[in-house]
């Protein structure tokens, strides 16, 4: 909806501080009344205390400017009295002539401008001038009768006149001091002294001065400010102001009332606010002190403007507010401060707290890991010991599968080495009758067949006895010395169960130990002759190939194979399908973990074509040479 067309209590809503922000605000306003509390007491307080000192100012320049116009007056009290001894003016008013007068008018012009005065005269009784010290000027007095002031009547009766007033005839504003001539006791005239107190109000303006003289009637007669004069200070009701209009004492001036805007009592004097002199200025308020005097009856009053001593106050509640202010700033930046602290206080205790556990934690951990670390050592220790145990067992277990395979081949020993025995017995016997019978030729022929018939079987029993020896794990074989060594020692079961030997096999290093070799072999070999002794046919082959880095060598044979219920079971230790003493179900056991000993492994094959096959994989140590066909 535009603007313009939301309904005014709707924009007004708007316009306002939304109730979040107001509620932001909120705790500030208590510190905003308080800076504002500060600032109005300092105020409060310096504007008295400067009302105060000005006061006391006030009561010495009172003294001082109400003395001051007291003297004014007096130095010319003296005056018209001083005229009693006047000859010429006893005789002026006892017998009046023109001499005379003119006499005493000259008398009276000398003493006038010598005292200063603004005008000397002297009165017969009736009221009239009959001479005057300003009989030169055209508005002279001289003749005029003044019977009607009061000054006059008082002097006439005995007491000193007294009288301020504004001349009829120059309408000029004056103070007159009258006196009662005697002559024998008698008043024969009145002598008046005219003077004039603007001087007065021109010291107090070089001064700088704001007062102003209240008489008896309560006008003021002299003022600092010409706008203040001739006003009343205090109300004038009809009868007053009738009576003060007969009299013409203020000539025909209308005698307004000086009514203050504002008036306050402030101990002996009073706080006044009046306009100011300029209609467009603001008003001045003013200390107004008053002091009478004794004589005349009237009232000097001292006006002190407060403006300054405002203008103080103003700076000074200024001043305390921002003081204040500024400590509450502090204040509060110090509480927050001191909250951020403790927060942080708090956060690194909590903080060590936490570390403190974790490190509890991190050496109950330690604690642990080192208790199993010692169990792992422990277990190893037992593992290795447990492989130890292990290896020797295996060793033990080599050793017996050795003398077992030499005591299952013990019957085709002694057969094999019974026949040369028997023909070498035989032959001796007859080298012993041939020798007897001289021919030598025959018996060295029959001498060189015995020594050919005991090298043989010296070999047989060098190569049972290397079989049978204990292993010294060298780690490294070569696979035709091996392949020959096997065949070799088991060359007399070949001949009785005749076999197509297939060889192809390299004569490659390989990572085993020599005899482990050939035992592995023997065993392969051994169950192949078994497996194929019951049938005519029978085929062997030992083929050997290189795959990477390993060599694997096969042991095929045509026999019947195994069959699928003990195929699971074929390299279990203590399984044999062979009958009585002949199996002890070890060979294929023992073969697999030497062959997993050195790195290598051993596996079966089940061909389609019939028989079994036996992979023997072992590490290569060196590159293979060419594959040479046997
Ligand atoms: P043993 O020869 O003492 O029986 P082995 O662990 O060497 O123990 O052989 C376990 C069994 O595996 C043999 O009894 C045999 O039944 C079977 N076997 C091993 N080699 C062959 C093979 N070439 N042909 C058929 N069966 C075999």
């Amino acid at each position: 909806m535009p603007r313009s067309f939301l309904p005014f209590w709707r924009r007004a809503a708007r316009a306002m501080p939304s109730p979040r922000s107001l509620r932001r605000l909120l705790p500030a306003l208590p510190i905003l009344l308080c800076v504002l509390a500060c600032g109005y007491a300092a105020y409060h307080l310096s504007n008295q205390a400067g009302i105060r000192a000005l006061a006391d100012n006030g009561e010495r320049q009172l003294e001082l400017h109400a003395r001051a116009v007291q003297g004014e007056i007096s130095t010319h009290t003296y005056l018209p009295s001083l005229l009693e001894l006047e000859a010429s003016v006893t005789r002026l008013l006892l017998i009046p002539t023109d001499y005379r007068r003119q006499r005493v008018n000259e008398y009276l012009e000398g003493l006038n401008s010598r005292s200063g005065s603004r005008a000397i005269y002297v009165m017969d009784t009736s009221g009239r001038v009959l001479a005057a010290s300003n009989w030169r000027d055209a508005d002279s007095f001289q003749g005029e009768d003044l019977s009607f002031r009061a000054y006059f009547q008082d002097a006439m009766q005995g007491r000193p006149g007294r009288f301020y007033g504004i001349g009829s005839t120059t309408g000029e504003a004056g103070y007159y001091l009258a006196h009662g001539l005697r002559n024998d006791g008698e008043i024969i005239g009145v002598a008046v002294v005219k003077i004039r107190l603007d001087t007065l109000e021109q010291r107090w303006e070089r001064a700088r001065l704001e007062a102003f003289v209240s008489d008896a009637n309560g006008i003021i007669i002299l003022s600092s400010d010409p706008a203040r004069r001739l006003k009343a200070v205090r109300p004038l009701d009809d009868d007053q102001r009738a009576r003060l209009a007969g009299s013409l004492q203020y000539h025909w001036t209308r005698l307004d009332e000086l009514t203050p805007l504002a008036r306050e009592p402030f101990g002996a004097g009073e706080l006044l606010t009046l306009p100011a002199a300029d209609a467009n200025a603001p008003p001045i308020r003013y200390l107004a002190q008053t002091l009478p005097l004794v004589d005349p009856p009237w009232e000097f009053t001292l006006l002190s403007p407060l403006q300054d001593v405002q203008r103080e106050a103003w700076r000074n509640g200024l001043l305390a507010a921002v003081a204040f202010a500024l400590v509450a700033f502090l204040l509060i930046a110090w509480n927050e401060r001191r909250k951020v602290v403790s927060t942080r206080l708090a956060a690194r205790e909590a903080l060590e707290e936490a570390n403190s556990q974790l490190e509890r934690k991190i050496a109950d951990r330690t604690a642990h890991l080192r208790a199993s670390n010692d169990l792992l050592r422990a277990q190893i220790r037992e593992r290795r010991q447990a492989e130890e145990t292990l290896r020797k067992a295996q060793d033990d277990l080599v050793q017996a599968g050795k003398l077992a395979v030499i005591g299952q081949m013990s019957t085709s020993i002694a057969h094999e080495l019974n026949q040369p025995l028997a023909a070498v017995r035989t032959l001796a016997g007859n080298s012993v009758r041939f020798l007897q019978r001289g021919n030598l030729e025959v018996t060295a022929s029959n001498l060189h067949t015995i020594n050919s018939l005991i090298d043989h079987m010296g070999r047989i029993t060098a190569s049972l006895r290397a079989f049978a020896r204990r292993s010294d794990d060298t780690g490294r074989a070569q696979l035709g010395k091996a392949v020959d060594a096997a065949i070799f020692l088991l060359h007399s079961r070949l001949e009785t169960t005749p076999v197509t030997l297939v060889r192809e096999v390299d004569d490659v290093p390989v990572g085993i130990d020599q005899t482990r070799l050939e035992q592995i072999l023997v065993n392969l070999i051994v169950n192949a002759l078994d497996a194929m002794a019951p049938q005519r046919d029978r085929r062997l082959w030992l083929h050997g190939e290189t795959d990477g880095k390993r060599y694997c060598l096969t042991v095929r044979d045509n026999g019947p194979g195994v069959p699928p219920e003990a195929r699971v079971h074929l390299f279990e230790p203590f399984f044999t399908t062979k009958p009585g003493e002949q199996g002890l179900g070890l060979g294929l056991t023992l073969s697999a973990s030497l062959a997993a000993a050195a790195g290598g492994n051993l596996a079966v094959q089940h061909p389609t074509e019939g028989g079994t096959a036996f992979v023997l994989t072992l590490p290569l140590l060196d590159l293979p040479g060419n594959p040479a066909d046997v």
